[in-house]
């Protein structure tokens, strides 16, 4: 699996340093216990094209010539692998954003557990201000469908994520770095809100939109200063 592309082509050098990034996604999202196996999936769009990974293989065996491109209407670019099964989902995101590049979908088990108790994650860490407020949770459908495509959509409006009931998470991010980081957050808010929403007798303090909304204001200027 190491050559640049099975048809002899090689591909433009955008989409094969996209597809390194893709794949250390993929890998990242295993590694760091936010997929197992095979779940999840990872996109990021370059130019007119969106690289996939493909549907059911195991990250760790994808190589350079593995290399999965389709354009936005899912036509098939380059490589031969299928792409992933929740393709319909991801050209949903890619065709409505403008500022995100990169879609990162895991099966997080905290976010996953949240997705079946509520229909938007509680305000209980000013992070949540980075995903653009509290995350909305999708309604369930089948996994790879067009409903499921659509219900993301609508979780995602205004929102640099959701989740998707009884299923897993949906992150953008303008590379996929972002879109990683952001997903790691989101897991460790769920896993923080399950954890304070479980002790017995006490409920946890919410932030409210005012306080979440000075937290975005300070965040734009969060890091290092140059
Ligand atoms: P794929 O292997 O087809 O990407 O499916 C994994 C998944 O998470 C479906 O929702
Ligand atoms: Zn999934």
């Amino acid at each position: 699996m190491d050559e640049p592309e099975a048809n002899g082509t090689t591909p433009p050098a955008a989409w094969r340093e996209g597809w390194r990034q893709v794949v250390d996604t993929a890998l990242r999202t295993v590694r760091d216990g936010l997929v197992v196996g095979t779940s999840g999936n990872v996109s990021l769009r370059v130019g007119d094209a969106v690289l996939v990974t493909p549907s059911g293989v195991p990250y760790d065996r994808l190589g350079p010539g593995d290399l999965c491109a389709v354009d936005l209407a899912g036509r098939r670019l380059a490589g031969e692998l299928r792409p992933t099964s929740e393709l319909p989902l991801h050209l949903a995101v890619h065709r409505r954003t403008t500022t995100a590049a990169a879609v990162v979908h895991t099966h997080a088990l905290h976010a996953t557990a949240v997705s079946t108790l509520v229909d938007e994650l509680p305000a209980v860490h000013y992070q949540l201000a980075t995903l653009g407020g509290p995350v909305r949770v999708a309604p369930y459908a089948r996994y790879g469908s067009a409903e499921l495509a659509a219900a993301t959509l609508a979780a995602l409006e205004g929102r640099e994520a959701c989740l998707l009931r009884n299923h897993g998470t949906v992150v953008l991010g303008a590379d996929l770095d972002q879109a990683f980081e952001r997903t790691a957050q989101l897991e460790w808010m769920c896993r923080l809100w399950l954890t304070a929403h479980s002790v017995h007798g006490l409920v946890p303090s919410l932030l409210t939109p005012a306080e979440l909304a000075d937290a975005a204001e300070a965040l734009r200027d969060y890091g290092p200063r140059p």
